[in-house]
């Protein structure tokens, strides 16, 4: 005799699940909507919150009718789970596909539910269903990278529901007389007391998931400028000090440009504001393609940008300084309503030397060369003297 009963443990499950569905309801409407599949992970706990009832309670009468609807409820929850973790990984569902295959798995499993009564068919089809989408799933996730506790957390409960499966549908075979869900066998028992732990486990999985990607967004939203997506002035300070420490234990040069669009001002005069913005954005598209990746490139206000590029002498600087220059007064930039308009900019670029104490000193000499460059006429780049 089991110290446990099953229906109590289904029954708890669903309750259990119906609650943390209210978490993550709560945080898709507080979270911002760019962290996408809270909307499917609720749906799917909510579903797994009427499979619990739908096991559990209810007369013979209607048994058969009961489980039918129990097993649909649930294959829909665990895809509707794998849909909310592909929107949130930006990957678009195939729902048609997807839907097909469940409804497809439903109307089987009904059959042998109501028509052709057969247990032993009935948990084949579950279980191989189920393992499959815990694979898929696990797959998925870990395809996205498990770098992350949340991620390595969502990958391992995934797995282990995939395995619970094929554990279940082995005992079955070894042990044919199970007859139903509610089994007081010790494996059914086993079962029905995972089973909830791993949806637990996964519903904080998908939370911890939500809670991870918030905080990424708002770093990302409090380093970069929203209109062009650059560094902002308060990230660019953080990296570039933390590159003038790193340079200090291994020396090597380092440049730094500093940029200004050309009569701006008459731009914006000219076309409006808004217009002026788009002017922004393809100047800051053009430092980022003309930067490697170990550059920082950051819009420091209005239309002042400025890139630091470690390991970069001044004669390679200044090569890459006229190819900006040229590309971007060679370039007109498109606006959204059809016209073509060109610009130019004026560069300052400066090197560092032994006697800067940080890198403040490289970007005042950029400031002062960009400002000789606008002396000299825009549309240039001029150096910085050395200070000898
Ligand atoms: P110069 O060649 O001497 O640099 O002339 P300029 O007109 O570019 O002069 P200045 O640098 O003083 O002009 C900066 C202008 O940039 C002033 C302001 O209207 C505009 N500005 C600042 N921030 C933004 C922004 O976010 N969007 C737009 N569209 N304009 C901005
Ligand atoms: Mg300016
Ligand atoms: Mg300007």
């Amino acid at each position: 005799m089991s110290l446990v009963d099953p229906r109590t443990i289904v029954l708890l499950t669903g309750l259990l699940a119906g609650m943390l569905a209210m978490v993550l309801l709560i945080l898709r409407r507080s979270y911002p909507p760019t962290v996408r599949g809270l909307g499917e992970w609720a749906a799917a706990v909510l579903l797994f919150f009427v499979t619990g009832p739908l096991f559990a309670v209810g007369g013979q009468a209607t048994e058969n009718l009961r489980i039918s609807i129990a097993n649909a409820v649930l294959m829909s929850g665990i895809y509707l789970s794998y849909v909310g973790t592909q929107r949130f990984f930006g990957v678009t569902p195939k729902l048609v596909q997807g839907w097909l295959l469940i409804a497809a798995v439903i109307l089987v499993l009904a059959w042998f539910a109501l028509v052709d009564y057969s247990y032993a068919v009935r948990l084949a089809i579950t279980s191989a269903l189920q393992t499959y989408l815990f694979c898929l799933h696990s797959w998925l996730v870990y395809r996205h990278g498990i770098h992350t506790f949340p991620r390595l957390m969502l990958t391992g409960v995934l797995v282990s529901a995939a395995a619970l499966q094929v554990i279940r549908y082995s005992a079955s075979l070894i042990n044919p007389q199970m007859v139903g869900i509610l089994d007081n066998t010790p494996i059914q028992v086993f079962y029905v007391t995972t089973y909830p732990f791993i949806m637990l486990l996964f519903i904080i999985s998908t939370i911890l998931l939500a809670s991870e990607r918030l905080r990424e967004e708002l770093e990302r939203m409090s380093n970069h400028d929203p209109l062009t997506g650059l560094l902002n002035r308060r990230a660019f300070e953080e990296q570039t000090q933390r590159e003038w420490a790193r340079r200090k234990r291994q020396p090597q040069a380092l440049s730094a440009l500093a940029f200004d669009l050309d009569h701006f001002k008459s731009i914006n005069d000219t076309y409006g504001h808004a217009i002026g913005d788009v002017v922004l954005v393809h100047t800051a598209r053009v430092l980022r393609d003309m930067a490697r990746e170990t550059d920082i490139v950051a819009r420091l206000g209005g239309e002042e940008f400025v890139t630091v590029m470690p390991g970069t002498t001044e004669d390679q600087a200044s090569a890459v300084a006229e190819r900006i220059r040229a590309l971007l007064a060679g370039e007109p930039v498109m606006t959204p309503n059809g016209q073509s308009l060109r610009i130019t900019t004026s560069i300052g670029l400066a090197t560092a030397n032994a006697g800067d104490v940080d890198i403040h000193a490289v970007l005042q000499r950029a400031d002062k060369a960009l400002y000789e460059a606008k002396k000299a006429g825009r549309n240039r780049v001029c150096l910085a003297r050395r200070q000898l």
